[in-house]
Order: structure tokens, then C-alpha cells, then sequence
């Protein structure tokens, strides 16, 4: 706990985001970092509660009061220590997880929650200003060999855990960089990519291993990995987008939410786009289809790049803004989010059906479009577009290529199917992340990826200090 009786002192105050004027002319982060007398303020309001929801909420099981209270104390070192033993990224995490853990933080039941994210991203920056964090490679290397494929959250903490327990890791990515979402899904706005740079420093100088731009399943066939490791793990994330099969879907200026979200990351990063692929915004009047966080995040991209105006369209109805009687607390509810993006400009419209796509020489121009309400007079109507994406969620994992090579047991969802202890229906293969669970969170990757590691090092040896999460 923080300060006996903190929260009837202190009020909840979360950092101020950068004004909007100036953060839609730059791809920077939002988000500003709180000051160390800014946390410790924050962190004395987590109260004795007794039993911390806020912990079972949490899918790595953080000690959330523990190091709130660490950080009331000014112990830094101390809430650092506890912080990474259950978590491998706060940094990440810190920014951007929704923190499932504030919605069941026992405050919040009638008084705002503890700021929980943003004192977890506090401990982890303090360390890495004053150079807490340095490279702790395996004392003693246990000769055994694991191939991980796929560089996103999931692998990563995988990664991670298992190099920690001295097996030697070799993490296979098919982009020219490490990172998956991280690093090609997810904008500059909500997490810079210097601090995923940061992080794979530190794991590449404790002795994992990366292998960029190489596709397992075709540049490097799994029959390779299976002979030349003693484990694989698939990390290969959900990359199926769900489509819209309706009249008009083959005109050109219809992409897919990934397309737009890889190539805005990559002209952030510099990396030149040829003009033939190019998807830009820039002057057009942008429709984004779905309502969820990676059309949240192709609004923010668009705006920045100067759209003449976007619009979101969500098929289903306006969530409610406070928790209803089927979310009680300590559950995460379902309500109406408005990230940084939505502040930023743009209409929202729910309850809206893309009937058809119409164009002139091959390019949209059009949406014709139905509320889904039967009351509604004007039911249809007609939106005007010269870019439309589509941020409809994602299906399964891709089955070309390496799941196809490997005939692997999918779930009724078309994931990888596991049993309990993480193997696929072929030993020695293992799987984690999206793959596994569906599209999901960073933070459920992270979970999924140490509990994994947990598996794969009580397969090889026998036994594991590695924890379960
Ligand atoms: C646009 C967007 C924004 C999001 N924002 C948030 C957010 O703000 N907060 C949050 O908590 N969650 C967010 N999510 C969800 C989160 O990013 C995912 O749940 C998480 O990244 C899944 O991690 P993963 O490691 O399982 O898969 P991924 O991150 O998808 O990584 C899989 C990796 O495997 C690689 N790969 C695939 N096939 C092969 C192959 N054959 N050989 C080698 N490599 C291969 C891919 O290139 C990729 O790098 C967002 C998702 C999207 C799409
Ligand atoms: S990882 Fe997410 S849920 Fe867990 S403590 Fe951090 S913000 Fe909360």
C-alpha cells in the first residue's frame, strides 16, 4: 500500500498528453512521462485494500501494490526489482496496455483508480535513466537449443525467459525488423520505437540471437528448425485481417488496416515507400471501417498525414461510458473508448453496414452505406472516400508456408491448438501469442509467452525455475 489514507488526500491525476495543435504535426508520442514527485504522489493513494484485484486483473500478475508502494517510498531500486519479475517490457506496457488492472483496482469502486500504468512506466524509465538496467547474461549455458519464430511481444518475453534460463535462442523474424506489432502495427504516437530499440539492445547483449527477413516455412523450411533445435516455439501472431466481400471490394484505395499501419511506420522510420504502393492520406477524405484500436489507430495516422477528413464507421452499437450490470467490478468492462486519436478529430458513427463500394476508373469513390436500426428514416446513405480502410479485426494465424509444411491441430477459431503445457499435436513444437489465443493484447503476448518459456524449459530439463506468468 502507499500512504495510510493517501487516496482521501490525493486526488487521481494522470499526465497531460502533448497539446493537439502540436502533436498531429509530428509522429511523436502522445503521452508525456510523469515527474518521480508527480508518481510518488500517485502511488500513495493505493490504500491497504487487503486483496489487490488490481493484481488479479493484471494478466502477468504485476505486484502492484507492492511497488506502488516502493514508489510512495522513493525505493526505486527495490519496485524495479519487483516490477521485472513479472514483467520482461513495462516500458511497453506502460504506454500502451489498456491496464485491465485500473478497472479492478479496489478504489476504484467509488473514487478513481490508482494510476497504475503510468507508475509502472515511471519505475521502469527511472531505471533506465540512471542506468539500472544492464545486461545480465546466463551465468552457465545449458546446451540446449530453442528456434522461436516470430519477433513480437510474445516471442520476445519467450525469448527473454528462456535465455534467462541459459538455453541458447535464436529468434527467426520474416520482417527486416525485430518486433512484429511493436514495431510495424502499432504508430510512433503511442509508443517511439527507440524504446523497442532500447529493449533489443539489452536482450541482443545478454545473448539472444536474431535472424531478420527470414520467412520459416520458406526462405528456412521447419524441417531445418526441427533437426538443428531441441524446441520451436510459433510466435507468428493473428495476420489474417478479416475482409469485406461486398460489391466494389476490388477498386483500388481499399486497403487493409496492417498495409496502411507498415508503411506509415516505415516513412516514420525514414524507409522509402515505392510510389506505385504508396497509401497516403494526405488531402483525401478517409473512411475508416471498424470501430475498434487499429482503426483508432489508422484516425491518428490519417489526421497526421493530412487528410481532408475521416471518418470511423463501427457496425455494432455505441458501447456504454460507464460500467453496465454485466461487467460488474472487479470485471474489465466493454465501454466507449476515446483514445488520443478520437481527441484529435474525425466523426465516429455506429451501428453502420458498407452495403457496396462504388468508383470511377477503378478508384472508390463511394460507400453506400445502412444504419442498422430499424426506426431510423434515413436508413441508407452514401459516404464519399478516396481512401477507405479496413480495420475489421483479425481472423487466424496465415496457413501458407509453415502450417501447411507442419500439418499442425488448429482450434475451432483456426488458431494453433495446444494442450495445457503449450505443445502443438507435433513434440517439441510449441506455440504462444496471437497464434495461439487469437487476436488479443501485449499484455496477454507477454503472459502467454512466459508461460510458454515455463513449458519449453520443464520439457527440456525436466524441471523449471522459470515462473508459470
Ligand atoms: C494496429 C494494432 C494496434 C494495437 N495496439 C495495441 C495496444 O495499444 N495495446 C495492446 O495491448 N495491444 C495492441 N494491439 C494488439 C497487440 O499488438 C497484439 O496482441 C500482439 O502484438 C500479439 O503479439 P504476438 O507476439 O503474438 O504477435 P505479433 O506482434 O503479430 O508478432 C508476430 C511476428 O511473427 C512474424 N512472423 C509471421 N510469420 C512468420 C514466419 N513464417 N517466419 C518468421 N516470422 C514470422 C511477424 O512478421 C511478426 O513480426 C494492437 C494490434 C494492432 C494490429
Ligand atoms: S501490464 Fe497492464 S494490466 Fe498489468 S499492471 Fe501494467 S498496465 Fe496494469
Amino acid at each position: 500500500m502507499g500512504e495510510l489514507r493517501g487516496f482521501l488526500k490525493v486526488e487521481r491525476k494522470t499526465t497531460e498528453p502533448r497539446p493537439v495543435c502540436l502533436r498531429l504535426k509530428d509522429f511523436r508520442e502522445v503521452a508525456s512521462l510523469a515527474t518521480c514527485e508527480h508518481s510518488q504522489e500517485q502511488a500513495s493513494r493505493c490504500m491497504d485494500c487487503g486483496t489487490p484485484f488490481c493484481h488479479w486483473g493484471c494478466p502477468i500478475g504485476n505486484y502492484i501494490p507492492e511497488w506502488n508502494d516502493l514508489v510512495f517510498r522513493g525505493h526505486w531500486q527495490r519496485a524495479l526489482q519487483l516490477l521485472t519479475a513479472t514483467n520482461n517490457f513495462p516500458e511497453i506496457t506502460g504506454r500502451i496496455c489498456p491496464a485491465l488492472c485500473e478497472y479492478s483496482c479496489v478504489l476504484g469502486i467509488n473514487d478513481d483508480p490508482v494510476t497504475i500504468r503510468e507508475n509502472e512506466l515511471a519505475i521502469i524509465e527511472y531505471a533506465f535513466q540512471k542506468g539500472l538496467l544492464k545486461p545480465q547474461p546466463p551465468k552457465k549455458r545449458t546446451g540446449k537449443q530453442i528456434a522461436i519464430v516470430g519477433s513480437g511481444p510474445a516471442g520476445l518475453s519467450l525469448a527473454d525467459q528462456l535465455n534467462k534460463a541459459g538455453h541458447l535462442v535464436v529468434v527467426f523474424e520474416k520482417a527486416d525488423k525485430i518486433g512484429g506489432i511493436l514495431r510495424y502495427g502499432i504508430p510512433d504516437f503511442k509508443l517511439e520505437k527507440w524504446v523497442l530499440e532500447r529493449r533489443i539492445n539489452l536482450l541482443k547483449k545478454e545473448g539472444i540471437v536474431f535472424n531478420t527477413s527470414v520467412c520459416v516455412g520458406k526462405e528456412l523450411k521447419a524441417k531445418y528448425l526441427k533437426k538443428e533445435f531441441d524446441a520451436i516455439c510459433l510466435a507468428k501472431g493473428c495476420g489474417v485481417p478479416r475482409d469485406l466481400n461486398i460489391e466494389g471490394r476490388g477498386l483500388s484505395g481499399i486497403h487493409f488496416a496492417m498495409d496502411y499501419l507498415i508503411q506509415a511506420n516505415k516513412k516514420v522510420n525514414q524507409e522509402l515507400i515505392p510510389f506505385d504502393k504508396l497509401i497516403d492520406a494526405k488531402g483525401k477524405r478517409v473512411v475508416v471501417i471498424g470501430g475498434g484500436d487499429t482503426g483508432a489507430d489508422c484516425v491518428g495516422v490519417a489526421h497526421r498525414q493530412g487528410a481532408k477528413c475521416v471518418v470511423q464507421i463501427e457496425l455494432l452499437a455505441k458501447p456504454p461510458e460507464c460500467r453496465t450490470p454485466d461487467y460488474p467490478w472487479p470485471k474489465y468492462p466493454l465501454l466507449c473508448k476515446t483514445s488520443t486519436s478520437h481527441e484529435e478529430g474525425g466523426i465516429r458513427e455506429w451501428l453502420v453496414s458498407t452495403k457496396k463500394f462504388s468508383g470511377e476508373n477503378g478508384r472508390v469513390q463511394k460507400l453506400f452505406c445502412q444504419r442498422v436500426i430499424q426506426e431510423a428514416a434515413d436508413r441508407k446513405f452514401e459516404i464519399e472516400a478516396d481512401l477507405v480502410i479496413l480495420a475489421l479485426g483479425f481472423l487466424f494465424p496465415r496457413k501458407e508456408g509453415l502450417l501447411e509444411e507442419l500439418h499442425l491441430e488448429l482450434d475451432r477459431n483456426g488458431n494453433i491448438k495446444t494442450s495445457p503445457n503449450f505443445m502443438t499435436s507435433q513434440k517439441g513444437i510449441f506455440s504462444c501469442g496471437d497464434m495461439r489465443r487469437g487476436q488479443s493484447l501485449i499484455v496477454w503476448a507477454i503472459s502467454e509467452g512466459r508461460q510458454a518459456a515455463h513449458c519449453i524449459d520443464k520439457y527440456l530439463i525436466g524441471e523449471s525455475n522459470l515462473p508459470m506468468i
